[in-house]
């Protein structure tokens, strides 16, 4: 495990998709390497639920940090 115990992170998009924005994109070299999990939560737009992706944080061959969909489980 990377991050001494810190595995991911989460943040909230209140208005938007949960789904990485280009901000987002551009900030995640910055801690990338440090991190395996990255959540983004949204309220849905009805009732009382939160919109929730996953991605893994995954190093290409190139160097660059790339986030990969994964899937979102709770029990
Ligand atoms: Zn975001």
């Amino acid at each position: 495990m990377r991050g001494g115990g810190l595995i991911g992170l989460f943040h909230s998009h209140p208005s938007s998709p949960p789904v990485p924005s280009d901000e987002d994109l551009r900030q995640l070299p910055l801690f990338a390497g440090m991190l395996s999990a990255y959540l983004i939560g949204s309220p849905a737009k009805t009732g009382c639920e939160i919109e929730l992706n996953g991605y893994m944080i995954e190093k290409g061959k190139n160097g660059l940090y790339h986030l990969i969909p994964a899937d979102v489980t709770h029990g």
